[in-house]
């Protein structure tokens, strides 16, 4: 349930924006990360991996809080350094590095490169020499699991991310002489929302790592367990709490004896903090199905359809009927695959009513595919300190169709 005041706003805001929107609540976003960084243990450094959302004043607030930031890309990079974060304060995880981009990366003079495919190593080695400095990096590693489990970073499937054990083990790292390797990076389990399994992974992990390190000769002062930390899409009563988290890292730490631990949090540290609201077009029964359909859909935010797992819908209005019928909502787009989800909904929700969607301030419009159909881009609303600002007003097709 939304907050009175909170729903007053947006109502003011569907008048004067008209066309769907996100909403973020920046007051709530600082509440929850001063609480996370308030109960870190020292030993525990915190990125933040924009990819989950980078709207710029998302990000001064995350450096405000002295919270770093990873890059995944040029764009993100280009987008963080705006922003106004240190480069001693971003490190760079990713598949794809170019020897381009690796140059990129050190001439901002970022924190470090996370090395994820023997090329990479070469030429940030390369790369490093030319410019007669020392890179410091982490090796990514992706280990096998008992576990047939599925996760979106990819479990136990064979991904693109970093090299297997044996990958890193048949280097010799001295030819290597302008890197150095501070540690290792390990992240395959993605949205876990219980504190006990992410710390039987971690541990998992740690252990498995240590014996790498070991067998390349390496002593790790970092290993960076990447992100995962769930937040509830369905059952509210399952929310991690951060004091859980530092809590299992610091058993860790000294069951492993390791020095320092990295995390990049994505979905956890601003997923909760998200709105999107799209208003309601059409309304139909069809073969026996009540039938929405909205202004925005995949097309402002398409993770329900890339993980089969819907945010959580209310209707902003007060409905007369107290009683409530499953909905199949759909957006504008001409695909079947254009679905947010099956809710339970107030009898008499219409068009014209405007249903609000929570837990969308991660993987929300960066990850949707928003020119597909020519349809408006959505508007992108923050909350700070009690102002409401409009950092991003809506686009039209005109804006960008050639
Ligand atoms: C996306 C990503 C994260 C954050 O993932 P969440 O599931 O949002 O916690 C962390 N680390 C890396 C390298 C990532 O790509």
């Amino acid at each position: 349930m939304l907050d009175k005041n909170i729903t007053k706003e947006l109502k003011k805001l569907t008048k004067r924006i008209d066309s769907s929107f996100y909403f973020y609540d920046l007051d709530k976003l600082e509440d929850h990360l001063r609480y996370i960084v308030e109960n870190k243990d020292e030993s525990i450094k915190l990125y933040y991996a924009c990819k989950a959302n980078p709207l710029s004043s998302i990000l001064k607030l995350i450096r405000n809080l002295g919270i770093g930031i990873d890059v995944a890309s040029k764009g993100e990079l280009t987008q963080v350094v705006a922003s106004g974060v240190k480069s001693s304060d971003i490190i760079s995880t990713g598949p794809s590095k170019s020897r381009g981009y690796i140059r990129t990366l050190l001439e901002h003079e970022i924190n470090c490169v996370v090395v994820e495919s023997i090329y990479q190593l070469k030429w940030l080695n390369e790369q490093a020499s030319e410019m007669g400095i020392k890179a410091r990096a982490l090796l990514r590693v992706q280990l096998e699991w008992d576990s047939k489990e599925k996760s979106v970073l990819g479990g136990d499937d064979i991904t693109a991310f970093g090299l297997d054990e044996k990958g890193w083990k048949s280097l010799d790292l001295s030819e290597y002489e302008n890197v150095e390797v501070i540690g290792y990076h390990v992240f395959q389990w993605g949205n876990i929302l219980s504190a006990s399994k992410l710390e039987e992974i971690w541990d998992h992990t740690c252990a498995r790592i240590n014996k790498l390190a070991q067998d390349m000769g390496v002593r790790p002062q970092v290993i960076d367990l990447g992100g995962g930390l769930g937040i509830p899409y369905q059952n509210e009563s399952e929310r991690i709490d951060f004091k859980d988290i530092n809590a299992a890292l610091v058993r860790l730490k000294k069951k492993h004896k390791l020095e320092k631990i990295w995390m990049e949090l994505g979905r956890y540290a601003v997923g909760e903090c998200g709105l999107y609201l799209s208003q309601v077009i059409d309304r139909k029964n069809v073969r026996g199905q009540e039938i929405l359909v909205l202004d925005g859909g995949i097309n402002h935010i398409a993770r329900a359809a890339l993980t089969n797992q819907a945010f959580p819908c209310e209707v902003l209005e007060e409905c007369e009927s107290k009683q409530n019928q499953e909905f199949h909502v759909h957006g504008p787009l001409c695909t079947s695959l254009d679905k947010l989800g099956v809710f339970d909904l107030p009898k008499d929700c219409d068009y014209g009513n405007w249903l609000v969607f929570t837990q969308c301030g991660a993987y929300g419009f960066t990850e949707s595919m928003p020119f597909f159909l020519c349809h408006n881009l959505p508007a992108e609303v923050v909350k700070y300190k009690g102002d409401i600002m409009i950092p991003r007003t809506i686009k039209t097709s005109a804006d960008w169709i050639e």
